[in-house]
């Protein structure tokens, strides 16, 4: 366990406490400030958690496992890490990546630039001096020329409130924040609300477990199964002495990882060998699955084949046809909601301890003291469970009071994030967003996107020392135009068709809009890339 470091003020000679302050040490924070760091640059990061890991620091529930092969989903930026490092599952598991992450805190002695348990409540800017004063929950305050917020696309957890939650006498719990300490279910009747990723994998891993598990679920989902496995040396060794071309390779496909050769239009193929493709990809399994055919996402007959493929597969594995039915995801194109990766999730169906209650037939009415009221009838409970997901993409930002002298983020946003590149948003000089909304981020591989906002922001940063210059912001025009170009991309395809996360839609309030840039992270690296190359085009530095 990494300890906390209280921040050592530099009181540098341009009247600032720090270069750059960081906000959140998930794998963006950590990588950020090693590689300042290594440039000569004074950096502290604040994060609420008392330790290292972000995502997977907070999200403990049981079963929870990344849907990316560990062998890509981890840092590129220093072989020696990448050799020494042995993943042990195909999908690592919550806390062999929360391992991973102290280990690499430990190896670049990142803690003692890290204050832990200090949350970032407010950030001002001040033009004149040109710097941001960060006010945190410690009650101190600290300056720094540019704040890099690595706060992480599903990091604000939603909580909605149900009537009746403060009666419910037994135990609640959000998989977002589930006790590190785990929770006895041994034989209790406990009930799951959402199946999302985190919902599946929670339901999966606790039924043999509980004494009777039923699932209130809004909206079915799509799963593609793992195929988890051990990582033998021999598969380990392989892959290390491919490690950089496995990386390029992934790095130029849409969403950074590598996946099983596609590039076919599903107009181009009969039906059987549109079937024997998506067969080899389920044997195959993962999230590649959904990538055979390159219009998938634009034309509504190739998505429906393959989504009928899925629900052919749900009805094949759950034995009752009417809990099948319930289970086949209708109301959205495939692939237009984060498909989910599963370890025998339909299977749990077949289990006499398992219920499923459908929420759209069996509206949800109330918590109650014993038990929760859909429909005509009443379930009693000793556990409740909420896997409801996340604000995501904009509500971590948002949940920071961030001022410009004359509005905040949050009234910007108003209406949906504006950034340009997903990098910056004009107004608001000096700050940086890693991931950030429309950026590739939640559409990619995550740890490539990372790593490319990160090497990015560094280079920037490079570039304005070495010009003297101190002040970095984008143009109105320059946003307005990449607001426009990553909504009318999206709007090519079929991905706002669904009530997701990406768009917002289930958070009660927010503006309906698509988040993330569908380009591909292999051609935005080229835009972000030829933006710095063109002396930042589109940036005013000052
Ligand atoms: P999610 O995908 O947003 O799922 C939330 C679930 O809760 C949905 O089924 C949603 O139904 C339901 N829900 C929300 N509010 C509700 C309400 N008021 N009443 C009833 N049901 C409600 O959230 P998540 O499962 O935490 O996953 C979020 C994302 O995190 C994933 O898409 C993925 O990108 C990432 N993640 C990845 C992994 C992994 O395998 N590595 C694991 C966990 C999470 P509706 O669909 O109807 O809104």
């Amino acid at each position: 366990m990494t300890t906390s470091a209280a921040p050592d003020r530099h009181n540098k000679p341009g009247g600032v406490d720090y270069d750059v302050v960081i906000i959140g040490a998930g794998f963006a924070g950590m990588y950020q400030l090693h590689k300042l760091r290594q440039m000569g640059m004074s950096a502290h990061i604040f994060e609420t958690g008392d330790d290292v890991g972000g995502t997977w620091y907070w999200n403990r529930y049981p079963g929870a496992r990344v849907d990316i092969e560990s062998m890509e989903y981890s840092y590129s930026f220093d072989d020696a890490l990448q050799q020494e490092w042995r993943w042990k599952e195909r999908y690592a598991p919550q806390p062999e990546l929360l391992e991973y992450a102290r280990h690499v805190c430990d190896r670049y002695d990142l803690a003692r630039d890290i204050s832990f348990s200090t949350r970032v409540n407010k950030l001002a800017w001040d033009d004149d001096a040109r710097s941001w004063t960060v006010s945190t929950s410690d009650g101190k305050s600290t300056t720094a020329r540019y704040v890099i917020a690595a706060t992480g696309c599903l990091s604000r957890p939603s909580e909605p409130t149900f009537e009746g939650m403060e009666d419910f006498r037994g135990e609640m719990y959000w998989t977002s924040r589930y006790p590190r300490e785990g929770v006895d279910l041994s034989g209790k009747r406990v009930a799951v609300i959402g199946t999302g990723s985190s919902g599946i994998q929670t339901i999966t891993t606790i039924a043999p477990e509980v004494g009777h598990l039923t699932v209130f679920q809004r909206t079915p989902t799509f799963a593609v199964p793992a195929h988890n496995t051990r990582i033998s040396d021999q598969r380990d060794a392989e892959i290390k002495a491919n490690y950089d071309e496995i990386r390029r390779l992934g790095r130029e496909t849409t969403v950074g990882f590598n996946q099983p050769p596609g590039n076919v239009m599903f107009a181009d193929v009969s039906p059987e060998q549109a079937r024997e493709d998506l067969d080899k990809r389920w044997a195959r399994g993962g999230l590649g699955f959904s990538f055979g055919f390159e219009d998938v996402l634009f034309e509504p007959v190739a998505n429906e084949f393959v989504a009928d493929y899925v629900r052919n597969r749900i009805r094949e594995k759950v034995k009752d046809p009417q809990t099948a039915e319930l289970l086949c995801p209708t109301s959205y194109p495939i692939a237009s909601k984060r498909m989910c990766v599963d370890t025998g999730y339909f299977e749990t169906y077949n289990r006499d301890n398992v219920d499923l209650v459908d929420l759209q037939t069996e509206p949800l009415k109330r918590i109650t003291e014993t038990g929760i009221r859909v429909g005509s009838r009443e379930i009693e409970f000793d556990v409740i469970i909420f896997a409801t997901g996340f604000d995501a993409m904009t509500g971590a930002l948002n949940s920071m009071d961030i001022r410009n002298g004359t509005q905040t983020l949050r009234e910007k946003w108003n209406h949906g994030p504006r950034t340009y590149l997903g990098l910056m948003s004009h107004g608001f000089p000096n700050l940086f967003m890693v991931t950030g909304p429309q950026s590739p981020s939640v559409l990619s591989n995550m740890m490539v996107s990372i790593e490319d906002h990160v090497d990015w922001i560094s280079q920037a940063l490079s570039d304005l020392n070495a010009s003297g210059q101190t002040r970095i912001e984008p143009a109105a025009d320059a946003e307005e135009n990449w607001v426009h170009t990553t909504n009318d991309l999206a709007n090519l395809t079929l991905m706002p068709q669904a009530n997701s996360w990406y768009m917002g839609a289930n958070i009660p309030g927010k503006e309906r809009v698509f988040m993330p840039f569908v380009g591909g992270v292999d051609t935005y690296a080229q835009i972000i890339t030829g933006v710095r190359v063109a002396n930042y085009h589109g940036f005013e530095l000052t």
